[in-house]
């Protein structure tokens, strides 16, 4: 049996964080993963925001394994044959401080991990944590798949993503309910460097993130495009309970993503290097577990603090400060040698003061509107029909008035205005 004073449970960026911290405290730490290396198990869409990183790692930017800087971000609204687009670029996050990176998890999640193994963390890889040993409501470690593998120490932090098997063993995770996940899905599709910048419109290490609204069919969800140096990732986000009434398989609308007119141009020719699929703790505030408990703290996907509301689709970065909060309070309850749920409720009040809580407070009605009818079956219809009519030019027909067009526009897609100002009136409360 080896004993610790923290140990640390997945060595994603949550894991990674918190053991960072919890070591440069001076804490004894062990991280365990059960990947043969960091980042070797995760999948995600492909951007990271590093400006948490700041505190942890300074000038991580020169540093951190990143593939492209994202200097074009768009929002992509489609139909089955229309795409609206809202382009946005700047140089500006091309240069420091920058804004955001697409990067390769095992690269990223590794590098993350040997900061921690800097610092002083043990990093034990292809051991899966199986279970927690506790002592009369306590918990004092965890079991693991090894012979003689259990591990003690005042604190446990469950970082181990979305399906936190130890967050539950511990009670602290209220009724499951399916409806608060999505499962995202992905390929990423090999292409020659110079041809993804031809194609995307960007130079050297400058990249494109793409969100798409209304690629999803009858199921409810989104889309997304991204571009790594010389790969692209096309991907969905999509509403578990409907996929498992079983009408369509993901990959179906994932090839219907891939041959739509908007998007078919940018992966054409290219050839599929990886499929892989991961569930997403969509609900966010309203999903969350209690994330302290006596002897383990909650964190990153394991505590739903990931955001998925339709322009944001961003969970590294809240892992990131989650588990850099949890790493600080587990070392502070150490040190008073109180790990009961009241010794760790500082990591509680860290996370209230800080982005992590106030962003998913803030929008906890964001991943509801993204998911509900407006988003997912008015607005693409309408917004593109509205465009479409805009810009055609009938002559010798006169131009209509706008407020002609999006009301014909409502009526011909069965939007009524009053359903489209309660909601759009949601949607200013939320993201306004
Ligand atoms: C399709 C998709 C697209 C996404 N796009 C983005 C994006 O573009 N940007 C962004 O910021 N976020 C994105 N996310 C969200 C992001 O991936 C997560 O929020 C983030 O990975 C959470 O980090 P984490 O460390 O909490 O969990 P994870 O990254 O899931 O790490 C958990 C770790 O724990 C390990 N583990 C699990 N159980 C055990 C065990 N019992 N014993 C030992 N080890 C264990 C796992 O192997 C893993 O290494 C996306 C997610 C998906 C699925």
């Amino acid at each position: 049996m080896t004993t610790a004073d923290v140990i640390v449970v997945g060595a994603g960026p949550a894991g990674s964080a918190a053991a960072l911290t919890a070591a440069r405290a001076g804490k004894r730490v062990v991280l365990v993963e059960r990947g043969p290396f960091p980042g070797s198990k995760n999948m995600y869409g492909g951007v990271i925001y590093g400006r948490v990183l700041d505190d942890l790692v300074p000038e991580w930017y020169r540093e951190a394994p990143i593939q492209r800087w994202v200097t074009r971000r768009q929002t992509m609204i489609m139909t089955g044959t229309q795409a609206l687009t809202v382009d946005y670029r700047t140089e500006a996050w091309g240069e420091e401080p920058y804004n955001g990176a697409t990067a390769y998890r095992p690269d990223f999640d590794s590098w993350l991990a040997d900061k921690a193994v800097d610092a002083g963390a043990e990093l034990v890889c292809s051991t899966t944590v199986t279970g927690l040993l506790s002592e009369g409501g306590q918990v004092v470690g965890v079991r693991t798949d090894r012979p003689d593998g259990e591990l003690t120490a005042p604190v446990v932090i469950a970082a181990d993503g979305v399906n936190s098997f130890l967050a539950k063993e511990a009670g602290l995770y209220g009724e499951v309910d399916a409806a608060n996940y999505t499962l995202g899905v992905k390929e990423t599709i090999a292409l020659p460097r110079e041809v993804i910048d031809e194609r995307f419109g960007v130079r050297g290490d400058h990249g494109v993130d793409i969100e798409i609204i209304g690629c999803t069919g009858d199921v409810p969800g989104g889309g997304f495009v991204y571009t790594n140096r010389d790969t692209i990732a096309v991907g969905l986000v999509l509403s578990l309970p409907s996929l498992a009434k079983g009408d369509v398989r993901p990959e179906k609308i994932l090839a219907d993503l891939k041959a739509h007119p908007a998007v078919a141009p940018l992966v054409e020719g290219g050839e599929v290097k990886e499929y892989s699929a991961h569930v997403i703790p969509e609900a966010g505030y309203d999903m969350m577990p209690e994330i302290v408990g006596n002897g383990i703290l909650v964190t990153g996907d394991a505590a739903a603090m990931c955001l998925a509301a339709g322009i944001w689709l961003e969970g590294v970065n809240f892992a990131i400060g989650s588990g850099a909060a949890a790493g600080r309070a587990a070392a502070k309850a150490v040190d008073q040698g109180d790990a009961s749920a009241t010794g760790l409720s500082g990591y509680r009040s860290r996370l209230e003061s800080s982005f992590v809580m106030q962003d998913h407070r803030r929008l906890r009605e964001a991943p509801h509107l993204v998911m509900g009818d407006l988003a997912q079956k008015y607005l693409p219809a309408v917004a593109c029909g509205v465009v479409e009519q805009v810009f055609q030019v009938d002559n010798p027909n006169p131009k209509p008035r706008l407020r002609k067009i999006v009301r014909s526009e409502m009526r011909r897609n069965g939007l009524r205005i009053r359903d489209a100002a309660r909601d759009g009136w949601r949607a200013l409360r939320t993201f306004g």
